[in-house]
């Protein structure tokens, strides 16, 4: 198939593996990236947000030509039960900055400009290829891969496995496990085609600016899952992400969990009137720090979601992938500087480096907090949601019974949805599961 040696191989085309490729490339090392898709972004899912910061560590001017949606100005938090929404909703002109912080995008035009740029710094970037296997020598080192194409074996000193959340390349080498279903979440998608200026009018919005809503409550039906609502230039990426754990416990499917939050009370006014052009599902690393795998061996290092670097809790994932992936490839040129083989003595370098950036301090910060939610599903998601309404309704509501009566009433139904233990004690851990 390809002769030539490379410095080298990139599997995968998403977020982590265009970073890295892109990385190395742009200083001069010789970079061969191969994606299973179509063409970069094919395959892949997100809400999307894009964080600004992280892309322009790796390309500083992305805002001249990345195809961006709309800046955000305004997210959303809220905690629903059947027919209410209670809300925090911050929204600042501050984010109407010169360089804004986050934007909505569509991974699939974004990935195919970010492939563009991996290009135009020099890489080989070859689609509808699948990495069947790592090749390895005598003493067991990575030093190549084999794919669906004929003609055998490529080889490169180093491979990078940025191959997604799956990572079944990996998990068949044996260089990690399949992740376990409690420490993934499936989430699906549908793309709601309106008018700019409707989105604009329905969100209090100028042009360009963008509103997130990301909801907790009873739409997730007794699983621990998150809805989210993105507003783009001209649609509304909306969609809901549960365990994979818990769809299979509660014998729930994906489909009808996302149909009930279209047709929520708080949502079905939002999304009234467009048209639905995509649908995609896709699973999102969610067991945070105490799921990360092996993170480097003999010749490879694995990078994104193929090493569940994702925070959930923050709703971060694409910046974690970019910055994995430039970190990786940072610590492989230093160790070609140096003139090193790339063996697992010398790319520890790279979980170094990880570990002094955000990403490891992130993850491990809130390290309890992923089996803290999943595991109190049902307290988190369905009860203290029902009472925050109850609770908000009794506020706001005025029908002539004293304001005393209505708190002993809402004190009575969180005695009776939850012992006073029970609430102390789930307060308490996530009190110390944040701190
Ligand atoms: C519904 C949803 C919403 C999300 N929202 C957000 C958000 O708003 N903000 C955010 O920051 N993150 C979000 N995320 C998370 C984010 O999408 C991921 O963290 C990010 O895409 C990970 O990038 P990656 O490069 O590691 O993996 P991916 O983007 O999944 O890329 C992996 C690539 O590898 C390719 N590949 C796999 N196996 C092979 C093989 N054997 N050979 C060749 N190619 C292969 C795949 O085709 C794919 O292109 C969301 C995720 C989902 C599912």
């Amino acid at each position: 198939m390809i002769k030539e040696k490379f410095d080298a191989i990139v599997v995968g085309a998403g977020m982590s593996g265009n970073a890295a490729a892109y990385t190395m490339a742009s200083h001069g090392l010789k970079v061969l990236q191969l994606e299973r898709g179509e063409y970069p972004g094919s395959k892949n899912v997100q809400g999307a947000i894009l964080y600004a910061n992280m892309l322009e560590k790796i390309i500083p001017d992305f805002r001249d030509d990345a195809p961006l949606e709309r800046h955000l100005v305004e997210q959303r938090l809220w905690v629903m039960d059947d027919t209410s929404h209670t809300g925090l909703h911050y929204r600042s002109d501050d984010f109407n900055e010169a360089k804004p912080n986050r934007y909505t995008i569509i991974r699939a035009q974004f990935d195919k400009w970010f492939s563009r740029k991996v290009r135009e710094a020099g890489a080989t970037v070859l689609c509808e290829t699948t990495v069947t296997e790592l090749v390895r020598d005598a003493k067991d080192k990575v030093v190549g891969v084999r794919t669906d194409r004929a003609g055998g074996e490529i080889f490169a000193d180093v491979v990078i496995l940025a191959e997604g959340v799956c990572g079944l390349l990996g998990t068949r080498a044996g260089l990690r496990e399949i992740p376990k279903p409690r420490s993934v979440a499936l989430a699906v998608k549908e793309m709601h085609f309106l008018p700019e200026e409707v989105i604009e009018q329905r969100f209090g919005l100028k042009a360009g600016e963008g509103c997130v809503v990301e909801a907790v409550g009873t739409i997730s039906r007794n699983m621990a899952g998150l809805g989210f609502l993105y507003t783009n230039k001209e649609s509304i990426s909306l969609g809901i992400g549960c365990l994979v754990s818990d769809f299979a416990a509660m014998m729930e499917s994906p489909y009808v969990v996302l149909d009930a939050l279209k047709n929520h009370p708080s949502i079905r006014p939002l999304i009234a009137g467009s048209e639905v052009k995509e649908y995609a599902a896709h699973l999102i690393p969610e067991g945070g720090y105490r799921a990360i795998p092996q993170l480097f061996g003999d010749g490879w290092v694995v990078v994104g979601d193929a090493a569940q670097l994702n925070n959930a809790v923050h709703r971060e994932g694409s910046n974690l992938a970019m910055t994995s992936g430039r970190i990786a490839a940072e610590a492989i040129m230093q160790v070609k500087t140096r003139k090193r083989p790339m063996t697992k003595q010398n790319l520890v370098l790279y979980k170094t480096m990880l570990e002094k950036s955000f990403v490891i301090k992130d993850l491990k910060k809130y390290k309890d907090m992923p089996a803290l939610l999943h595991t109190n599903s049902q307290n988190f998601f369905t009860t203290y949601p029902q009472l925050m309404s109850k609770a908000a309704q009794n506020f706001v509501r005025v029908d002539g019974i004293p304001k005393i009566d209505k708190e002993k009433a809402t004190t009575a139904a969180v005695i009776k949805a939850r012992s006073r233990l029970g609430l102390v004690s789930d307060l308490v851990r996530l009190a110390f599961a944040w701190r």
